[in-house]
């Protein structure tokens, strides 16, 4: 697959692959005909969308088999974001009614989660945000401990998109399971990335997104166990068996299928190879003079490196790496431009003056030794540049 991507400029090294990844020819090739001549409505009767309507379907088979789910298990969403919104707030008022109107989460999750359960709060549900340790990684005992007879939900992601840490899901799945609470996982980082057995793993709501694992964006999937009670989020049509209204995007379902399918393959071969490049910038990089690595150095994801430089501003840095053609990020693309340090960052106990001196580098299979050779020898002086041009960084309280 290397080298079948598409590029726009080949000067251009791009490791931001957390915030999306550039699409994969072979994705690109099995969507283009539903783009031409398959653009059929998949719920037409006749001919032209009972073809697009196969196609999704296969599309949906292929999916619910990466993640070990069947078929009628898994829906098509728009992305990451409707598929969060829908596992959480779904659950929430469809448990409501049961009485249950607790929810347990972290306090690092992504903000599609957090200000959702922000909105819930104001609906009157109560949210217990679970603190996570300095290396970025939830105690289950914690969890646990946090479980109330009303809890309806707990809702922590697989992997964190800014420090790409990993979390005991398989654990937490296993302590809902047993007290009887439902358990939604954010797997949007870890899909393409980890193993995911939802069954095995005990998970009951999965939400994913193509264009994190070298699928088109704009669509996204959510798994939902069987005979799970969950309030439809979007009204309308009777598309995706009466829960999910919309017209179906079915070169998006096929992309995201062909994506998943190609990311799952090879998975282990790649994920060494990146670990070895992830942890060779790691070593290069806190050669540097007062800095930090953010996140546990070995349970994260194989692409992830997340470090801090004191006396250093993110948003300077991204600017200074940017000239050099190097597409870097301070967190999360989401906060990109607020002055607002990573909210990640500081659930991890870092100060604010800290945080903002933030950098993340996310590596794909498309990256080389090159790339890693070139970031570690302009990324040096540029922290040193920086340190001796920049006045000292004022913090908003
Ligand atoms: C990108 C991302 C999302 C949002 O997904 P979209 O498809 O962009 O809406 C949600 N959660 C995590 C962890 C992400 O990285």
């Amino acid at each position: 697959m290397n080298g079948g991507y598409l590029t726009i400029m080949n000067r251009i090294i791009y490791v931001d692959n957390a915030a999306t990844t550039p699409l994969s020819k072979s994705v690109l090739d099995a969507m283009m005909p539903f783009f031409t001549e398959r653009y059929g409505n998949a719920s037409s009767l006749y001919s032209v969308g009972r073809e697009a309507k196969r196609h999704l379907e296969l599309a949906r088979e292929s999916a619910a088999q990466c993640l070990g789910a069947q078929p009628s298990e898994f829906f098509f969403t728009s992305g990451g974001s409707e598929s969060d919104n829908w596992a959480i707030l779904g659950t929430a008022h469809s448990m409501a009614a049961q009485g249950k109107k607790h929810i347990i989460t972290s306090r690092f999750e992504h903000h599609a989660v957090l200000h959702t359960c922000e909105e819930l709060e104001k609906e009157g549900f109560s949210v217990t945000y679970l603190d996570v340790h300095e290396d970025g990684i939830l105690r289950p005992k914690e969890l646990e401990d946090a479980i109330r007879p009303d809890t309806a939900l707990v809702t922590v992601m697989y992997a964190n998109n800014e420090i790409g840490t990993i979390q005991p899901i398989a654990e937490i799945g296993k302590i809902c399971k047993e007290h009887g609470v439902i358990f939604h996982t954010d797997a949007v980082q870890a899909a393409g990335a980890l193993p995911i057995d939802v069954k095995e793993q005990n998970i009951d709501l999965l939400s994913l997104s193509a264009h994190k694992f070298h699928g088109p964006k704009g669509v996204g999937g959510l798994y939902v166990r069987r005979g799970l009670n969950l309030s439809n989020l979007i009204y309308g049509g009777a598309q995706e068996r009466g829960r999910r209204a919309g017209t179906e995007n079915v070169a998006g379902a096929v992309g995201l299928a062909a994506a998943l399918k190609e990311t799952r393959d090879g998975m282990e071969e790649r994920n060494a190879r990146l670990t070895q490049m992830r942890d060779r910038l790691i070593d290069g990089l806190l050669n540097i003079e007062r800095s930090r690595l953010n996140g546990d150095r070995n349970r994260r994801l194989p692409g992830n490196v997340n470090l801090c430089f004191e006396d250093v501003e993110g948003e300077s840095l991204l600017l200074m790496l940017d000239a050099k053609g190097i597409c870097a990020s301070s967190g999360s693309a989401c906060t990109a431009g607020s002055v607002d340090p990573s909210h990640v960052l500081l659930a991890l106990g870092l100060t604010r003056e800290m945080a903002r001196g933030s950098l993340r580098i996310t590596l794909s299979e498309q990256n080389t030794q090159e790339d890693v050779d070139e970031i570690l020898a302009v990324l040096p002086p540029i922290v040193e540049r920086l340190r001796t041009l920049s006045p000292p960084i004022i913090v908003c309280p």
